[in-house]
């Protein structure tokens, strides 16, 4: 601002100058041109009446200051020329003041010599005799003169020039502070009334500006921790595949740290079909692909980013997977361990359907249909408490459990089938836990059942119960057969049997143990066996006592 007030400034002073320099020379000139013309007539005008030879004497005598004369006879030869001679110049009759004078008496013009730059200015009179005295008066061109007052009007249009910037500069200066003394950031002072709308329309300006800004901070804030708090890695990248930006997931996911913002999705993910993805995201079409990264599976979510680019969304699928690997297993291993089983029953109704069986057999072949119904019911219903605790095993519903009763309980059960395999099966100790009573039961029958049926005749299993400050520790020892410690890794899973005809002999369906790890995980538990083949074999599990605050529905004391 300061700058443009003074160079207007400037600008108007120095055309000003330049105008009045010229209007005043031109009015100057105009009047000095007058009063030189006015002169000559003055002075030729009071030779009109002279005796011509007289005249002519005289004027040889004498110089006429700086007054060009001359005297022309009346056929146009000069007669004499101060400033000439006489005999150099040629006939004179075609000047125009000449003919002029010696049409009406007198006669004047004015002739400009461009190469000199100098303008004269001629006027004659007619004598008595007939011949014509004419003088001359020569002035400078205003050109010329403008020319020749030149440096004068440089130093004056300097001074000028110095004193207006000066003054240009005060006065810019004058006009500008008070506006930079102007605090927008508060109630602002206006030094100029002009200023007003317009200090008032930065001021709501600013007001909304901050308001904005505000509010893209929070929001970004609130992107920010959405994003770092996710469980699914977010990264933003841009229509070239740079990443714009990253959540702490995906770091973790492929170990890389924030600074890989401005980096190519490349360096981070080299998968063919993932930027071919990338490239259909880039022109509107979503996608969906798996990506295994570190063992882990992860579904990619590859999304139109509309001006960003494209967004590309993690989900770790591990655990989805496996579990739908483990389901797809199940499913095969309950058709099979159910197909079996009936089989067999088929079997046997059809020969006693056909009549081959020998008379008096009949028996054993209903005792065999029976063993496989009973099988059957006995997968069936482990299938349905596997089932049961899939679906909820923590919702069920808990209370404190006496588990020195469940044990003998299940002892009660176990009774005839431990005299049969002459084995001896003891309850030592005391504990509650707040625990479902129905899942309890289930727990410590299985696990007494694998002691008695995995043991030789006079074993012993022994089932020892503790209560510390925080937790319950449950020990169901046997000095069984053991497992071998390769098998003692998959005893848990689903179907798994180290022994196959040994446990389908006495009853087992390859579920027990499987229930038992899934109660021990609903409670918050934990299970460990140890084991060493021939000499026997002790579950070891543990109980958080404040095993309520996990689960959520387990209010109830029914
Ligand atoms: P099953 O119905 O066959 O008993 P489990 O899931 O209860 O199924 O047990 C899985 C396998 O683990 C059994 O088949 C058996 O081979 C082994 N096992 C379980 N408990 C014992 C034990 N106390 N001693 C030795 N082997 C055991």
């Amino acid at each position: 601002m300061k700058k443009r007030i003074f160079t207007q400034m400037a600008l108007l002073v120095g055309v000003g100058l330049c105008l009045l320099a010229v209007a005043l020379g031109a009015v100057f000139y105009g009047q000095f041109a007058a009063q030189v013309r006015l002169d000559l007539q003055q002075s030729i005008g009071l030779f009109r009446d002279d005796d011509p030879e007289a005249l002519l004497s005289d004027l040889a005598q004498g110089t006429r200051n700086g007054l060009r004369v001359t005297l022309v006879a009346p056929d146009g030869a000069v007669r004499f020329d101060n400033v000439m001679g006489d005999n150099s110049l040629e006939n004179h009759l075609d000047r125009s003041e000449i003919k002029a004078a010696l049409a009406t008496g007198e006669g004047e013009s004015s002739r400009f010599s461009q190469t000199l730059g100098l303008k004269t200015y001629y006027y004659a009179v007619r004598l008595a005799d007939g011949s014509v005295l004419r003088g001359a008066r020569t002035i400078n061109s205003i050109w010329r003169m403008f020319a020749g007052a030149l440096p004068v009007t440089a130093a004056i249009m300097l001074f000028l020039g110095i004193v207006g910037y000066l003054a240009a500069n005060r006065l810019a200066q004058s006009v500008v502070a008070p506006i930079n003394r102007v605090d927008l950031s508060q109630e602002p002072t206006v030094p100029y009334d002009e200023l007003v709308p317009f200090v008032k329309a930065i001021t709501r300006h600013r007001r909304q500006i901050a308001q904005d800004s505000a509010e893209l901070q929070r929001r970004s804030d609130t992107i920010n921790a959405i994003m770092a708090n996710m469980n699914e890695g977010v990264m933003l990248l841009d229509n070239r595949g740079v990443i714009l930006s990253l959540n702490k997931r995906v770091g973790d996911i492929f170990g890389v740290a924030m600074v890989m913002v401005g980096h190519s999705v490349r360096e981070l993910i080299r998968d063919m079909v993932f930027f071919q993805r990338i490239t259909s995201a880039l022109e509107g079409v979503a996608s969906e692909m798996p990506l295994a990264h570190s063992g882990k599976l992860y579904s990619v979510m590859i999304s139109p980013g509309g001006k960003i680019g494209v967004v590309v969304f993690f989900l770790d699928i591990t655990e989805r997977a496996q579990a739908e690997k483990l389901r797809r297993e199940f499913s095969a291993n309950v058709s099979h361990e159910l197909k079996t089983p009936l089989t067999s029953i088929m079997g046997h109704a059809e020969m006693l359907a056909g009549g081959v069986v020998k008379a008096g057999d009949e028996p054993t072949f209903y005792r065999k249909i029976i063993n496989e119904a009973s099988r059957l019911i006995a997968l069936i219903e482990d299938i349905l408490m596997l089932s049961q605790l899939d679906e909820g095993g923590r919702q069920a519903r808990h209370e404190p459990v006496a588990l020195g009763a469940v044990a003998a309980e299940c002892l009660g059960a176990l009774e005839t089938r431990a005299a049969e395999s002459q084995v001896a099966v003891l309850v030592e100790g005391q504990a509650t836990l707040w625990a479902n009573p129905a899942m309890m039961h289930e727990l410590f029958y299985n696990l007494m059942e694998n002691g008695i049926k995995y043991n030789q005749s006079g074993g012993t299993v022994k089932v020892c119960l503790a209560e510390a400050e925080d937790q319950v520790e449950v020990t169901v020892a046997d000095n069984g057969i053991g497992i071998a410690p390769a098998d003692q890794q998959r005893i848990f899973e689903r179907f798994y049997r180290v022994d196959k005809s040994r446990s389908k002999k006495s009853g087992g369906t390859g579920l027990g143990l499987a229930i038992v790890k899934h109660i021990v995980l609903a409670h918050g538990g934990r299970i460990q066996v140890t084991s060493k083949a021939g000499q026997g074999t002790a579950f070891s599990l543990s109980f958080p006592k404040a095993s309520t605050s996990f689960l959520p529905d387990s209010g109830g004391k029914s």
